[in-house]
């Protein structure tokens, strides 16, 4: 059958199920998945030398005959394979370990090229472990002759050149992947299709794009390696900025809202009632926000602030000239005690104005609400109430709960709730038009990010923290430490009545029973053995509702000095009187989500404090946790993460939506620079790409990721 790119691999010749099956774990799954999976280095194996003139230290090609061959052991009982290889120029000794099939792969009057580092082995020169390459046949000279396809200067594919090496899984090598990629660049190659116009290609010197898979595989030398990933690169970022340009344009031209606008004396009169002066972030956010309802499309805007930046307030203006307008606004947060929360703080701000809210929460917590003043939405046959501001959870998107006139919704914690989530609060709020769109995050999401991934969405950010905001004073604190930190906790509350956080290992991910069941009896330890004399609460993601309430708000009332909990509190909580936070297993969490379970303290008057036990000895974990010692703002400590552990541990990929690049990265700020620039320029002349149909289909075939929101 004739290959085409889109072939499913395991019709590869050579490939089969097995290897497809394998190979489907490194993310292959066509041919030109292949064709387009990038090798991470490459070794240098282009010098070619006559065998008389290797050099101890040099990593070389040699080529010859097989002139000796025999399995032996080593001291230790090891297998030791020791062969020998001649040319014209002389004979060297060649090693490999634990490798006895090669007698029969490389018997004595082979013809071969080898390639791998010299050393003294003893007093003699040898070659140890090197690749391997049988010549036989028409192509058996050094300089070779050439194949029909023109990358591979020579027919070597596993020496004498820069040699490719690539990520491997079990039972599939980099030397299986170079024959393979190699046959299918001499089938395929010729059916990639240059997508980016001429102009572009010569404005930012770009590779010809069948060069560059060309080349990125099997380079004529570095600086064509380079310049191929370049280009590869280029076309990631470029696709994803020309995706997310559409997806605004798209959002701007099919979309219609109402526009909500204010007069100003009335906005500013309720700012003004405000128990504080808003920052002048806040001040800005509210002005662009502002701006975005006016609007006749639906305002798309994402606000970032680090813990404690004061989203909320800004939200709960964007809401109050909503509800000014006749419409409703619908706030939706990832959990329960957040959105209690969110419901406290709003109702107290707006029932003074007479603005109904009203609370949405599952089934489970709804019976356990009695105690609030007003009855959250009933659904099923009750006769409906109506609200002006809805709060909820994800109990917002439940069939019984209707949605009458939506103009804005909020979402807080956005990266918390999948993309259907997401989705779905907004068809179900779909009357005729599309309401208002504000999202919120304190996951701090680098500008090269932002300007890539979400490219379709208005950004915000509160850099500025509301004045008199304390610094945290921050230890790790090592194992043998551990009894005084408890007695300090002991005589810190006894003295200024702050209360305290004690946040159980992060087991899993998700809250599973194995977490709670460590909560529990952390507590009870706690309970019987530390702080007898102290009032001590557990909370936990598995607790009743009404349980859950409970805990939180005997916390919040002061009788309780204690609370003990499993990483849930991460999201949100607000309560000014907690003083110290303690983080168990400290090393087990990103710096950016410590910096966020450390924002749960220091928002009240008194010192705060963090304190992270760590059981850990090694020196790079105690150095990373240390940053938080010194480092009190998030996006700085998420650069130390973006540096240490990778973007992936940042965002918490899946949830941003953020991709997982295979040719660019994140940190190369000069590229995407230039892409931004030809993007803006391809799209300011021609924003439906029509001059570029080879460009526009490909980026309708290749949508290479659900870019963030929609
Ligand atoms: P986050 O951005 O983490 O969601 P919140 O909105 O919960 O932060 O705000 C944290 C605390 O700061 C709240 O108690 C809020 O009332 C308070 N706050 C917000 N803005 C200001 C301000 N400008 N001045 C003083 N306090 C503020
Ligand atoms: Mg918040």
């Amino acid at each position: 059958m004739e290959l085409k790119l889109d072939t499913p691999i395991r019709y590869v010749p050579g490939v089969g199920p097995v290897m497809a099956g394998r190979l489907d774990t490194l993310g292959i799954r066509t041919v030109k998945d292949l064709l387009f999976y990038p090798p991470f280095r490459y070794d240098d194996f282009s010098l070619i030398s006559p065998i008389a003139r290797v050099q101890p230290g040099e990593t070389v090609t040699v080529g010859g005959e097989i002139t000796a061959f025999r399995n032996a052991f080593t001291k230790s009982g090891k297998k030791l394979q020791q062969a020998q290889l001649t040319d014209e120029t002389g004979s060297i000794d060649v090693i490999w370990f634990n490798q006895p099939f090669l007698v029969r792969t490389l018997p004595v009057g082979t013809q071969a090229r080898l390639a791998g580092k010299i050393d003294w082995f003893g007093h003699k020169i040898v070659m140890t472990s090197p690749v391997y390459e049988k010549t036989e046949g028409s192509h058996t000279s050094m300089d070779g002759s050439m194949r029909s396809f023109s990358i591979s200067q020579t027919e070597s594919l596993h020496t004498s050149r820069l040699v490719p090496i690539y990520p491997e899984t079990v039972g599939v090598t980099s030397k299986w992947l170079r024959g393979r990629i190699a046959f299918i660049l001499e089938q395929c190659i010729t059916q990639l299709f240059e997508y980016l116009p001429d102009s572009i290609l010569s404005t930012y010197r770009l590779m010809a794009i069948q060069k560059s898979i060309e080349q990125i595989h099997y380079p004529t030398d570095t600086t064509t390696a380079a310049a191929a990933r370049h280009r590869l690169a280029f076309d990631e970022f470029l696709f994803l900025v020309l995706t997310a340009l559409e997806q605004k344009r798209i959002w701007e031209t099919t979309q219609q809202a109402d526009s909500i606008l204010l007069p100003s004396e009335e906005l500013v009169s309720f700012i003004s009632s405000l128990a504080f002066q808003l920052t002048g972030d806040q001040k800005q956010t509210v002005a662009e926000i502002l701006n975005d309802l006016a609007k006749p499309f639906p305002m798309n805007r994402l606000l970032e602030g680090d813990v404690g930046s004061g989203k909320t307030v800004v939200a709960a203006i964007a809401m109050y000239a909503t509800f000014r307008r006749g419409y409703q606004s619908v706030l939706m947060a990832p959990t329960q005690i957040l959105a209690e929360q969110h419901y406290n703080t709003i109702s107290q701000l707006f029932k003074p104005l007479g603005v109904g809210v009203g609370l949405v929460v599952s089934k489970r917590g709804l019976d356990s609400r009695r105690s609030l003043p007003r009855t959250p939405l009933r659904g099923g046959n009750d006769k409906e109430e109506k609200f002006d501001i809805l709060v909820g959870t994800h109990a917002l998107l439940s069939e019984s709960i209707n949605f009458d006139n939506v103009g804005l919704i909020v979402i807080d914690e956005q990266q918390r709730f999948g993309v259907n989530q997401r989705l779905l609060i907004r068809e179900k709020a779909q009357t005729a038009k599309t309401p208002h769109l504000l999202t919120m995050t304190a996951t701090p999401i680098p500008r090269t990010v932002a300007l890539t991934v979400y490219g379709n969405l208005s950004l915000s950010v509160l850099h500025q923290m509301p004045i008199g905001r304390k610094r945290v004073k921050t230890w790790v604190v090592p194992k043998e430490k551990r009894e005084a930190a408890y007695s300090w906790i002991k005589k810190q509350l006894k003295g200024n009545h702050g209360q305290t956080f004690i946040i159980c290992p992060l087991i899993e991910e998700s809250e599973t029973l194995q977490t709670v069941k460590a909560a529990t009896k952390e507590y009870d330890t706690l309970k019987k053995q530390i702080f007898p004399d102290l009032h001590l609460a557990l909370l936990h993601g598995r607790m009743k509702a009404a349980e859950k309430t409970k805990a939180l708000d005997t916390f919040r009332s002061g009788k309780v000095d204690i609370l003990v909990t499993t990483p849930v509190v991460e999201v949100g909580i607000d309560i000014p009187n907690a003083t110290i936070m303690l983080i168990e297993a400290a090393d087990r969490f990103g710096l950016s989500q410590l910096h966020q379970l450390r924002g749960r303290v220091g928002r009240g008057v008194l010192d705060s404090y963090c304190l992270l036990f760590t059981e850990s000895e090694d020196d790079a974990t105690i150095k990373r946790l240390k940053a938080l010692e010194t480092i009190h703002n998030g996006p700085e400590l998420a650069e130390v993460d973006l540096k240490l552990r990778g973007p992936g541990e940042l965002f918490g990929t899946k949830q941003h939506g953020v991709p997982i690049l295979k040719f660019a990265s994140f940190r190369d700020t000069g590229l995407i620079r230039e892409v931004q620039s030809a993007a803006g320029e391809i799209f300011k002349s021609d924003p439906t790409l029509s001059h570029f149909p080879l460009l526009r289909e490909k980026l309708k075939r290749d949508t290479i990721v659900q870019v963030s929101q929609d």
